[in-house]
């Protein structure tokens, strides 16, 4: 008998490219090249998780911005009818492309990880303006959803590390307003981002104490808090990679599976999980608040 692998009302993150237009040094995500598929593959993959009864789509990578046909995919998940998200830097968005696209979009993550401009470089994170361009994004988002008349529910992604453990973002976070900050512990990916592990890593005590914080003010304002540390993140994300592979993060080193351009749903998944291995990663996505109430 074939095993049963359900992953209805799940999440999955597609991680359509690994280019990004910058270079942050905790990244995990851009070092190692792997070719981006094809947008025909995509469209394949994006009918398939709809048989699957996926409930939402994460469009990330590298920068999603960066892969031509994003725009096509967005469309099409919409008229799949999944929940979508991306995860973008910002610097790419334009008044013109929320325009055109914001209706496909559910959710809006942007990354940051400071409001303080010097740290943010020092993270090599833009060129030192990112933070006054991430306030600009958000209220061009924010103006696209009004005018449009379509709700997005915005987000902002922090890595937690050596650099900024100490900072006070809560000015920041409080001004930006978003309706959820999701805290990350920076976390090392051998063969990706190990060479900055002695300048960024800090212990999951460092970062509960920062995120402890923070806490009580966000909540207080209304803002949805969460936070993953090392253990969560590997183990709490259905992901496939630019070639389409669901690929396991868990033990901080990528494993890739069959891609799902070419196999069906339960060869791509089962070269990869077992059927118990998804039912632990749909647990620990509700623990992380994975699953949203959209
Ligand atoms: S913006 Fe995101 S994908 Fe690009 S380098 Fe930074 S962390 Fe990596």
């Amino acid at each position: 008998m074939e095993p049963n692998y359900s992953i209805e009302g799940l999440t999955v993150n597609l991680h359509i490219t690994r280019k990004c237009n910058i270079r942050c040094d905790y990244c995990f995500a851009v070092y190692k090249k792997i070719p981006d598929l094809s947008i025909e593959s995509w469209i394949e993959i994006l009918k398939k998780l709809r048989e699957a009864k996926v409930k939402k789509i994460n469009f990330s990578g590298g920068e999603p911005l960066v892969y031509r046909g994003l725009e096509k995919l967005l469309k099409l998940s919409r008229r799949l009818e999944f929940k979508t998200s991306i995860v973008t830097n910002g610097i790419l968005l334009s008044d013109d492309w929320l325009r055109d696209n914001i209706e496909n979009i559910d959710i809006m993550a942007v990354s940051l990880d400071t409001g303080n401009e010097s740290i943010q470089q020092s993270l090599n994170r833009g060129s030192g303006n990112y933070v006054t361009q991430t306030k600009r994004r958000f209220q061009e988002i924010r103006y696209w959803s009004k005018e449009l008349n379509h709700p997005v529910y915005l987000k902002i992604n922090t890595m937690v590390n050596r650099l900024n453990k100490e900072d006070n973002p809560l000015s920041i976070l409080l001004e930006l307003n978003p309706d959820r900050v999701k805290f990350l512990q920076f976390c090392v990916m051998e063969g990706e981002n190990d060479k900055f592990a002695k300048k960024l890593s800090i212990s999951e005590k460092e970062f509960q104490n920062y995120v402890e914080r923070v806490r009580p003010s966000l909540e207080k304002s209304g803002i949805t808090v969460v936070s993953e540390t090392e253990e969560m993140l590997w183990s709490s994300y259905l992901i496939l990679d630019p070639q389409g592979r669901f690929c396991d993060k868990r033990h901080g080193k990528n494993k890739f599976g069959y891609s799902l351009a070419k196999n069906s749903l339960s060869d791509s998944l089962g070269s990869l999980y077992s059927p118990t291995d998804i039912e632990l990663i749909r647990k620990k996505m509700v623990e992380r608040k994975g699953l949203y109430p959209l």
